[in-house]
Parts: structure tokens; C-alpha cells; sequence
């Protein structure tokens, strides 16, 4: 277990109150910073710097990097496609190809094992902890190997670290230091945070309009921030949908502009959800609900009767035989609290994840029991 998610004898919601003072007071303080030092470190052509600079290079990355490149979302020509890939590029989030390989891998074991930024394995790893570990950028080659053939990806790869640098170039051409500064490196601190805060806010509060077999959440603070990428619970249900915001009142500044690109002839191809699918999708999801938690329901009583089965056989066994097998016999029961752990925190999950530990359990006890028979004089 890595991060900083687990406190002993702390109440669920002190933990979730701690937890959003740590991810929003560096926030709040920037943004204080910025009052405090008007006129004096900052001028109208920096605060004119970071606002521009922090919309293209947030825009790169939702619009480019994430609804066009990643979840195909709509098409678009190639100047449009190099514009938005080089603002993504501009926001120093990683290359292209390890940051969509990576997301790719989130959509596929969201808040399951394989997930490399679920909050679940602690608040801390999953906003930016994982991002400390190479081992959590995935391979292109197994998880995006079209965009390998992707001429406007493979440039922006190729000439990554042209494009930030041609960003604080111009901060610094237009305003000087202190135009790098705000322009610059504060804003590249609030995108790669507000960025991050897709993954751990928007996994850990908010609501959920959608079932889906993860805890991705609608989050209004962050759909403003993130230029609607906080409505992360629709995009778990609808991944490829090019709208993250679906209602009237979420606001989706990226949904606004890809709106916008396809009226202009820029984009074609938007992918839209109506609404009876999203109508089918909430009945189907109220059973698949029912059915995940008799599942959950039926292995945890499977793993108490195995606890059960292999208490009452070393019960039975020689004192003796027990000292050379009480470790094994730990080992085994703290796996299986382990699974009974990873199920009560998930209260939401994929059948597989379940039936996968199921065979665990099962193996487990079958091993355990043959350990034993062959101790038995
Ligand atoms: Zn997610
Ligand atoms: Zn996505």
C-alpha cells in the first residue's frame, strides 16, 4: 500500500476533509499570491501571459491529448490536429505516446490493481504520487500502437521539448521574468495539478450520475477548472463521447470548442451520446449493480468459510506439526484479508476483478489444505 490514504482510528470524513485542504490550499495560495502581489511582482501583461498560456496548454491536453488523440472523439484535419497535439505538448504532462498509453491502461483497470493512478491505493499516489514511479507510464507499443503510425503524434513526440520551451520563450519575450514566471512556471504548477486532480478528486468526491465499475465522480469544481474534464463520471460511462459535460449546467468549455471546430468544418466525425443511450445505460447499470454486490456478497462469504475450513484443520493437527506450518497458515489468512479489505473498499467493480479473486481464494485454500494433509501422520 503506498501513499498517505490510510489513518488508523480516523474517521472517513475528517480523512476527506484533510485531504481537499491538501490538494486546494497550494491552489488557493497562488491565487492569493497573485492578489497580494498585484502591481508589484505581477502586472496585467504576466496575469495576460498565464491566463492565455494556461488555456491553450489545458485545452492541448483535453481537447488534443485526451478526447481527440486517445478516445478518438472526433476527427479532424491535420493543421487542427498539430495545433491541438503541440498545446498539449506546451502543458509538460510527458510525451504524448506514455501519456495516452497510460490513460489507456486507467480506462481499462480503473481503481482495480492495474490502474496506475487510482486514489484508492491512497489520496497522495493517485493526484501525483504515481507519477514519481517510470514503472506507472505504460508501453505505446501494447496500449496505443495505431498512434505509432500517427504522423502528427510521432512529430510531437519527435520535438517534444521544443514546444514548452518555445511557451516560456515567448513569456519571456512578451514580459520578461517575471512574465516566465506567471506565464510560465506557475501556470505549468496549475496545469499539471488541476490536470492530476481529474484522477484524484474526481475519483474520490463528487457525484455519480452513472454506474460504472469504478468510483470516477462529477465534479463541478473541477469541470471549471480542468475546462470540463471534472464530469469524469460521464466519461467513464461514455469514454469515446466528445462532451464530458451532459447536462445544461455542466459547463465543458473543451465540448464548447470541439462544438465550435465542427461548425466551422475543423471537426467532423463528434461523437455524441442521445438520450435513450444514456437512458439504457442507467437501467443496465441499476442490474449490473445488483449483480456486483451479490458477487461481492457471495466471496465473502466463500472466504469465510475457507478461513473457517482451515482454522478447523489446524485445530485437529499436532502441536507440533502446527509451529512448522503456522507461517504458511498466516500467510494465507492475511491474503485473504487482504482481498476482504481490497472489497470493502471498492464498492464499485468489474465481474472479472471479482471472479479472478475468487479463483485466488480457491487456490489458496486447495494448496493450503493438500500443505496440510501431507503434515497429518
Ligand atoms: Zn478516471
Ligand atoms: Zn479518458
Amino acid at each position: 500500500m503506498s501513499g498517505i490514504g490510510h489513518y488508523d482510528g480516523m474517521t472517513d470524513r475528517t480523512y476527506k476533509t484533510i485531504m481537499v485542504g491538501y490538494v486546494i490550499i497550494p491552489l488557493v495560495a497562488v491565487v492569493t499570491a497573485i492578489v497580494l502581489l498585484w502591481n508589484n511582482v505581477i502586472n496585467s501583461t504576466d496575469l495576460f501571459l498565464l491566463i492565455v498560456f494556461q488555456v491553450l496548454s489545458v485545452l492541448g491536453i483535453t481537447v488534443g491529448f485526451h478526447r481527440m488523440l486517445t478516445h478518438d472523439g472526433f476527427k479532424s484535419s491535420t493543421p487542427t490536429r498539430l495545433f491541438f497535439t503541440l498545446c498539449g505538448c506546451m502543458a509538460l504532462e510527458g510525451k504524448p505516446l506514455a501519456w495516452i498509453a497510460t490513460h489507456v491502461k486507467h480506462h481499462a483497470h480503473s481503481d482495480h490493481e492495474d490502474d496506475p493512478h487510482s486514489p484508492l491505493e491512497g489520496f497522495w499516489h493517485g493526484h501525483m504520487g504515481w507519477v514519481f514511479s517510470q514503472e506507472n507510464f505504460e508501453d505505446p507499443k501494447v496500449y496505443c500502437p495505431h498512434l505509432l503510425e500517427d504522423k502528427v503524434t510521432m512529430f510531437a513526440e519527435k520535438t517534444y521539448f521544443f514546444w514548452p520551451l518555445l511557451s516560456f520563450a515567448i513569456c519571456y519575450a512578451v514580459g520578461g521574468w517575471t512574465g516566465l514566471l506567471w506565464g510560465g512556471l506557475v501556470r505549468s504548477f496549475l496545469t499539471t495539478h488541476i490536470t492530476w486532480s481529474v484522477n484524484s478528486i474526481c475519483h474520490t468526491f463528487g457525484s455519480r450520475g452513472f454506474e460504472t465499475t469504478d468510483e470516477s465522480r462529477n465534479n463541478w469544481l473541477i469541470g471549471l477548472l480542468a475546462l470540463g474534464e471534472g464530469w469524469h463520471n460521464n466519461h467513464h460511462a461514455f469514454p469515446r463521447n466528445a462532451f464530458h459535460g451532459m447536462r445544461w449546467y455542466q459547463f465543458d468549455l473543451s465540448g464548447i470548442v470541439i462544438r465550435n471546430l465542427e461548425r466551422l468544418g475543423l471537426a467532423w466525425d463528434v461523437q455524441r451520446i442521445g438520450k435513450e443511450t444514456q437512458e439504457a445505460h442507467k437501467l443496465k447499470g441499476l442490474t449490473m449493480h445488483q449483480n456486483i454486490a451479490d458477487l461481492k456478497a457471495e466471496l465473502g462469504e466463500f472466504i469465510d468459510h475457507a478461513r473457517h475450513e482451515l482454522d478447523l484443520m489446524i485445530l485437529k493437527l499436532p502441536p507440533k506439526k502446527v509451529a512448522a506450518l503456522r507461517l504458511a497458515h498466516e500467510k494465507t489468512m492475511k491474503r485473504y484479508t487482504d482481498i476482504q479489505l481490497s472489497l470493502a473498499r471498492r464498492r464499485n467493480m468489474k465481474r472479472k476483478a471479482i471472479e479472478k479473486r475468487h479463483e485466488e481464494v480457491a487456490k489458496l485454500l486447495e494448496i493450503a489444505k493438500r500443505r496440510m494433509k501431507m503434515v497429518i501422520p
